[in-house]
């Protein structure tokens, strides 16, 4: 068994619906085991100034149900450099912290392999993150809440779209992944996604104009993925008003609304098995892997697997939403 003692949790990166549901789960399910919990504010820059406190089981009451994340989220430079790792390193032995929870993205998860690596300490980390974009888990913390929000807004921009008899280009996040454009063009019906894992074999957007779009609807909603491969909807957008005039067209941008708002039920539950499944690990001497869920079933990933590899998109959504959008 391990000697940890006291766990620290921080978030870090991008903000997602549900890391307060994540960590008041790690918070209570480590006190349940008898673990001493601190929680670290603005991710790693809180780690290199001793922003951190103790956490009770009453520092987590009343979140589950709040997006954004009470420990604050931060972007720190610092943390990537040595010096600054060997500062954090120095606050985590003076607070007494064994072990580290680290909820985020990608780049958040990279940090942590590379820390936990350097210093031989254990951390475990979560999957906060709405672009879906980490390989190894069916689902991340936040993804499910800003698919329904995107689905919400397709909705009502429907309504103007249809009343105009416009061609709307509708851009959506995920930072090089197209699960949301993908996803939120099936749930709203939408004609079609263009997204960043199919760019490179097919002109999405000629095969749209080709596949004769439009001819037998009165409006046409096409998702993008913002990512500098498929260029993003404002330059769509402009290749279309230069190579097929004729169609009036409109750019939406959802922006930041799609990581606000309250997490949804399965984000919450997401949140909570994932939380409960960390300090678990921890206490079983597992370090270095990134909690995930597949086939409804809490799964280790090594870091090494979750942030290297490009998470691939599911043909068959691809397929469905081609049949469904004739
Ligand atoms: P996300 O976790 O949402 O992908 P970022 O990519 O902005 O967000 O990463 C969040 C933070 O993680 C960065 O500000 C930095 O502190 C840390 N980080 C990212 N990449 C590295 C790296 N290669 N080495 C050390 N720390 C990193």
């Amino acid at each position: 068994m391990t000697q940890i003692k006291c766990i620290g949790i921080l978030t870090s990166g991008g903000d997602a619906p549900g890391m307060n549901a994540a960590i008041r789960a790690v918070t209570r399910s480590a006190i349940y085991s008898g673990i001493t919990v601190k929680g670290i504010y603005r991710g790693y820059r809180g780690l290199i100034t001793d922003e951190i406190v103790e956490f009770k089981t009453q520092n987590v009451s009343n979140i589950i149900q709040m997006g954004g994340t009470i420990l604050k989220t931060a972007r720190c430079k610092e943390f990537q450099t040595p010096e600054g790792r060997q500062l954090a390193y120095d606050v985590i032995k003076h607070e007494g912290i064994d072990a580290l929870v680290v909820i985020g993205g990608d780049g958040s998860l990279t940090g942590a392999r590379i820390f936990a690596t350097e210093f031989n300490f254990p951390i475990v980390g979560l999957p906060g993150t709405i672009d879906n974009d980490l390989f190894g888990t069916d689902t991340t913390i936040g993804y499910d809440t800003a698919l329904n929000t995107i689905m919400e807004c397709v909705d009502k921009i429907r309504d103007t779209a249809t009343s105009h008899e416009r061609l709307f280009f509708i851009e959506v996040m995920g930072r090089d992944a197209g699960f949301l454009a993908l996803n939120g063009a099936i749930a709203t019906g939408a004609e079609a996604a263009i997204i960043p894992e199919i760019s490179t074999e097919v002109d999405q957007l000629a095969e749209l104009i080709q596949n004769g779009f439009r001819k037998s609807k009165n409006s046409s909603i096409v998702l993008v993925a913002e990512s500098p491969i498929t260029g993003g909807a404002m330059a769509l957008a402009e290749r279309v008003k230069k190579e097929y005039p004729g169609y009036d067209v409109r750019v939406t941008i959802l922006g930041h609304l799609q990581r606000g708002g309250s997490p949804t039920a399965h984000d919450r539950i997401l949140a909570s098995r994932m939380g409960a499944a960390a300090v678990d690990a921890l206490l079983e001497d597992q370090r270095n892997v990134m909690i995930g869920i597949r086939n409804d079933e809490i799964v280790y990933v090594p870091f090494s697997k979750a942030i290297k590899n490009d998470k691939p998109i599911n043909r068959e959504l691809l397929n469905t939403l081609r049949r469904l959008s004739i």
